[in-house]
Formats: structure tokens, C-alpha cells, sequence
């Protein structure tokens, strides 16, 4: 199905398919910006959501430098330290709750 749409930038009509990345004939601005601002609302939500629910361990490059490597070394530790507490906290609590 196609359509037309008045562009938001230049008041032209242009041919629109009704995607949030279609774009104006005659000035190349996108055509339905409000569209555009939602996909990407709801793209940057599925991220935060990603990272709250992952917990990306340091990877340690041998290529890096020492410094590099010693610092990611120390954060690496405390992260696996965070990760212990944390799941010895969640198996605590089972084992209380059961
Ligand atoms: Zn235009």
C-alpha cells in the first residue's frame, strides 16, 4: 500500500510507505519524526533493559598494557566478588524460604 505524506520540512507531498524511516522526496528529511522519536524510545528501553539484566563480565585483552590489564584485572575481581555475594545472598534466601 502506498501513500503520500505533506512533508514536516519542506510542505511538499512526498510518496510514503508508511515507515518511520521513509524519507521526503524533495529534501530527504524523514517524514514522520514523531515515528522515528518512538522507534527510538523503544529501542533505547530494550537496551537499559539488556544491561539490567546482564551483567557484562571485563574481558581482558593480552594486548593491552600492563596498567590496562592490572586495573581490568582489579575490576574483574570485584565484579566476580559483586556476582558471589549476590547469588549467595539469592541461595541464602531460598534456603531460608524453603
Ligand atoms: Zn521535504
Amino acid at each position: 500500500m502506498s501513500a503520500s505524506k505533506k512533508c514536516p520540512n519542506c510542505g511538499k507531498w512526498s510518496r510514503w510507505n508508511q515507515n518511520p524511516t521513509d524519507r521526503c522526496e524533495h529534501c530527504h528529511s524523514v517524514l514522520d519524526p514523531v515515528a522515528v522519536a518512538r522507534q527510538e524510545a523503544r529501542e533505547q528501553r530494550r537496551q537499559e533493559e539488556d544491561e539490567r539484566f546482564s551483567i557484562k563480565m571485563i574481558e581482558i585483552d593480552p594486548n593491552d598494557p600492563w596498567y590496562m590489564r592490572f586495573f581490568k584485572r582489579i575490576g574483574l575481581g570485584l565484579q566476580i566478588a559483586f556476582v558471589s555475594i549476590i547469588s549467595f545472598i539469592l541461595w541464602l534466601i531460598a534456603l531460608l524460604a524453603g
